[in-house]
């Protein structure tokens, strides 16, 4: 018990050293920031201080003029940009100090699956810009799979790096889409993927579903490690085995807060919000920023050694949010809708690098639907979803789709029947024929709504 406490003290303590240069550095060296904190920032020495000032959102840091934002007129080191699956694309500025400042922190210590001499293969696509290289035992090397030009030499250096008995085993890390699009590439080629040195796949991005972990897995032979980053900032979550949750990296604060009020959520769902400390995050400062992802809060047997625990249910942009007369809100999350269509091979994935080399490649892509809610009384909710046929020739299957939903609605949301007193909630499962949706972005589902709210 003493054990256990010390970690969560010492990431706790961690944090609160780094808090308050954070802030001042902000709040210093950006004109917005100066403004946007105010005095308040001077006052924050510890994580729960950061209560007493403003969050950010993405489309207020996006209107600022960079002169404004970022925090000295260097050239940028690293420039990044999130790749617009969710919203408009953003760019994100590193600066020299803050990445040689990463390379330092982590020398000799980056060892993800405790292999000797480990090499670490990343699946970088050319849209995100840069990556910050992390030092590990032997080389970083970049492989841009998804590069229609240049994706099969890379897959055929992949191969050449991972079946080498010379240079050790490899660790290949990637977006959740880039892996699966891999995956189906090689399995394509014939490859045995069980009998390539590779040591473990870490996923990153955003929710990875249970499935396709499952079959990460059985095809690789190796531990999948599921990790939530994201461009914006620097550090995320890394999805621990023992408790299936996500436990936040100490270099980064999170807070979960209600995506109306800003309040802060101590237990069931809410919008995560993260900090980036100086001096992993110099240029660009992110500050409470609104992530707009989903995230439940879990009491698990991790909880009390690492802190915060989570699951991750989706994006706030593609939730539906249904409000009853007396300002009360539910909100229906969209991944564990996303892992019930999973299951239904009928049901269009989009595969927007499907058609490469005129070669098609089915299934890598996230289901297609979109959630819909009718503010009408009783409260309509419409999911619609996007068959690969002609959804009234197959009026059976889409019977056992509805059925699936439904029934996983009502498990996953117990509360669905009554809790909006007086407002009840009707739901409606559609189905449409290829391309009705519109056009799918990689790694996500389609956006309907880009609020930012808060
Ligand atoms: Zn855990």
């Amino acid at each position: 018990m003493i054990r256990t406490s010390t970690v969560r003290h010492r990431r706790e303590a961690f944090r609160n050293e780094l808090i308050g240069p954070t802030l001042a550095h902000a709040a210093t060296q950006s004109r917005f920031y100066q403004e946007h904190l105010g005095p308040a920032a001077f006052k924050v020495k510890t994580e729960s201080d950061l209560l007493s000032i403003p969050t950010v959102t993405k489309r207020i840091l996006r209107s600022q003029p960079l002169d404004r934002l970022l925090t000295s007129a260097e050239t940028p080191h690293v420039v990044q940009h999130t790749s617009g699956t969710t919203d408009v694309p953003f760019r994100v500025f590193r600066g020299r100090a803050e990445v040689e400042f990463i390379r330092q922190f982590f020398d000799g210590q980056f060892d993800p699956f405790g292999a000797n001499g480990v090499r670490l293969l990343s699946l970088q696509p050319s849209y995100h810009g840069e990556g910050i290289p992390i030092p590990v035992a032997t080389r970083y090397s970049s492989v841009n799979v998804m590069d229609e030009a240049s994706g099969e030499q890379d897959i055929d250096q992949l191969l050449r790096e991972s079946s080498s008995a010379v240079s050790g085993p490899v660790v290949i890390t990637g977006l959740f889409h880039h892996v699966r699009y891999l995956t189906a590439k090689l399995l394509q080629r014939g490859c045995d993927l069980a009998r390539l040195r590779v040591a473990g796949l870490f996923v990153t991005g955003q929710h990875v579903s249970a499935r396709w972990k499952r079959i990460l897995e059985e095809t690789w032979g190796v531990r999948v490690v599921p990790r939530f980053s994201m461009t914006e900032g620097f550090g995320g979550a890394i999805y621990c085995e023992f408790c299936r949750s996500y436990h936040f990296d100490h270099f980064v604060v999170p807070e979960i807060l209600a995506p109306f009020s800003d309040e802060p959520v101590v237990s069931g769902i809410g919008i995560l919000h993260l900090t980036s400390l100086y001096p992993f995050v110099q240029l660009m400062p992110f500050i409470r920023y609104r992530t707009n992802d989903i995230v439940e809060i879990l009491s698990t047997p991790c909880s009390e050694r690492f802190g915060l625990s989570v699951r991750l249910l989706g994006r706030w942009d593609h939730a539906a949010i249904l409000e009853n007369r007396r300002g009360h809100y539910r909100v229906i999350t969209p991944s564990p809708i996303f892992e019930l269509l999973e299951n239904f091979p009928v049901i269009n994935t989009g595969d927007p690098y499907g058609n490469i080399n005129g070669t098609v490649l089915v299934g890598v892509g996230n289901p297609c639907f979109r959630l819909e809610v009718e503010q009408s009384r009783p409260f309509r909710l419409l999911i619609k979803i996007e068959l690969r046929v002609l959804p009234w020739l197959f009026s059976e299957v889409c019977d056992q789709i509805r059925a699936v939903v439904l029934e996983g609605l009502a498990r996953e949301l117990p509360w669905l029947p009554s809790e909006l007193g007086e407002d009840s909630l009707q739901v409606e499962v559609r189905f449409f024929p290829p391309g009705s949706l519109g056009a799918f972005e990689p790694g996500a589902i389609p956006e309907h709504s880009s609020d930012e709210a808060g």
